[in-house]
């Protein structure tokens, strides 16, 4: 049995709750608010102004004057970047404030907290020094003529983002489209908003001027709606559930805006008997219950070599059992709660219907506690491929164990879904690594590794996975619009 621990008493203190528009806090048009909660506890922890149209038009106006007329628009490129710089070490230097707000309102490890505030600075950085390095071409065109390309920023950027990466996923946004010279409408998670509301007390601390970062905090059917309809917004980058994503795809398209999409997975964790087995159990194991399997990446569909199956589950059973499930602030924790009722709920609900259409439930499946939101690390085997646990992403510490016993059937199996983010291989074998690497249908594949995503290397999707790619220099063609000049010459 995984063990729950009891959630602490001590929280940091909730200074910002409201919208950042213009460099102001400002409550919501209509004075709405929105309960925000400790998934550890199920706890209100605060009260959050609820974005409203007029509040994304408003904050939508404001990015407009920026990117138009603004300091934003003059300024050199240097010193954007050198905001970003700035903005990074505020990140570092509150980095404590950060992770602690982080996991109170995620109920993500204070630990995986801690990581992902460093990777935040990091990305903050990385994009900070493409500022200046973001150029255009000459073209040998024919005749008399000098062409060159500019590379401009794609104007008002409207960015919505989910609750599994709040901080991470916004640093993943703020990077690059700042180090392009845009201006930002963000719309953070309902059920995370409060760490990016440091993050905005810090962008202004750092120096950027008014209008440049704006946030809306709120619901995705109105606020986040709203944001993809206005026909001053110039591109969505979205991240999130592909049914939310195929909602946009369709607000978006009356007003053509730009739109890049990183969703969800489904992702196939390959184990050849060849393989160094403890390394692989390791392996396994984290790829699926880091973060309590709420990550797009997550190793869910985990394909065992049929004549290693039994030993594999044994000792990943094993593992499971002893993982330590509770109070998320404690550093001895192991595995947080789920972010809210609803996802805990949906998790159970798919573990009954996997037990209905007959998997085998190794451990787990059961909820941890009656307070908060937690679920124990949970292995099905016997599962069949077109079973629901097999094909939906289930966002939970929930991984299919299915028997594969040739390279040809298990690729073909692997690459049998509509989603295409991730891939893993576990083999020393490295012909079968590297065709795997080079068939499988994903945007990013791991060779005896798992969940290492760098802020320098391209991440999205293949298939139903996205569109575009964020991170690495790849993002900056997400951020940039690209001008073709051409000048006659009288010789
Ligand atoms: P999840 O299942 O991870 O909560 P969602 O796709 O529902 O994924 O949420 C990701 C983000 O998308 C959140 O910020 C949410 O508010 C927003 N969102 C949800 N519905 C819409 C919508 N119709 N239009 C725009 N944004 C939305």
């Amino acid at each position: 049995m995984a063990t729950a621990t009891a959630p602490r008493k001590s929280t940091p203190a909730i200074k910002q709750t409201k919208h950042l528009i213009n460099n102001e806090w400002v409550a919501s048009s209509d004075g709405g608010k929105f309960e925000t909660f400790n998934p550890a506890t199920g706890e209100v922890i605060a009260e959050v102004s609820a974005g409203t149209a007029a509040d994304i038009d408003r904050a939508v106006k404001a990015a407009r004057r920026a990117v138009e007329t603004g300091p934003w628009n003059k300024m050199d490129a240097a010193d954007r970047g050198r905001l970003l710089f700035k903005l990074a070490e505020l990140v570092d230097a509150n980095a404590e404030e950060l992770s602690m707000l982080e996991s109170l309102n995620s109920g993500k490890t204070i630990g995986d907290s801690q990581g992902d505030i460093a990777g935040v600075a990091n990305c903050l950085r990385y994009y900070a020094g493409w500022a200046d390095k973001i150029e255009g071409r000459t073209v040998p065109v024919r005749g008399n003529f000098l062409s060159y390309t500019l590379r401009q920023p794609v104007g008002v950027v409207g960015q919505i983002i989910p609750w599994n990466f709040p901080c991470a996923m916004l640093a993943w946004k703020w990077g690059p489209a700042l180090a392009c010279g845009n201006a930002i409408v963000m719309k953070p998670a309902e059920q995370t908003p409060l760490t990016a509301l440091i993050m905005g007390r810090l962008a202004m601390e750092a120096g950027f001027p008014a209008g440049v970062i704006n946030l809306v905090n709120g619901m995705g059917e109105t606020a986040g709606a709203a944001l993809c309809t206005h026909p001053d917004v110039d591109k969505i980058a979205f991240t999130g559930h592909v049914d939310t994503a195929k909602i946009i795809q369709k607000a978006t398209a009356d007003t053509l805006k730009r739109t890049s999409y990183e969703l969800g997975g489904k992702s196939p964790n390959v184990i050849f008997a060849d393989a160094n087995i403890d390394d692989a159990v390791e392996g396994a194991f984290h790829a699926i219950y880091f973060h309590g399997g709420q990550c797009c990446t997550a190793g869910s569909r985990l394909f065992v070599e049929e004549k290693l199956r039994d030993e594999f589950v044994e000792k990943l059973a094993k593992k499971a059992k002893g993982r330590r499930v509770g109070d998320p602030m404690d550093p001895a924790t192991q595995q947080g709660p789920q972010v809210s009722q609803e996802q805990m709920d949906k998790i159970l609900g798919y573990v009954a219907l996997g037990q209905k259409q007959g998997a085998k439930l190794v451990t787990g499946g059961q909820r941890v506690g009656d307070r908060g939101f937690f679920v124990e690390p949970t292995i099905f085997d016997g599962v069949k491929d077109e079973m629901a646990i097999a094909t939906d992403e289930i966002f939970g510490p929930v991984v299919s164990v299915l028997p594969f016993k040739n390279f040809d059937e298990m690729l073909e199996r692997a690459n049998r879904t509509h989603y295409g983010l991730a891939a893993a291989i576990w083999t020393k074998d490295i012909d079968k690594a590297h065709l795997y690497a080079k068939q499988v249908k994903a945007g990013t594949v791991w060779v005896n590794c798992y969940h290492v995503v760098d802020t320098t290397t391209p991440f999205g999707g293949f298939k139903m996975s996205g569109h575009g790619r964020e991170n690495g220099e790849a993002a900056l063609d997400l951020y940039t619009e690209l001008k073709t000049v051409t000048v006659k010459l009288n010789p």
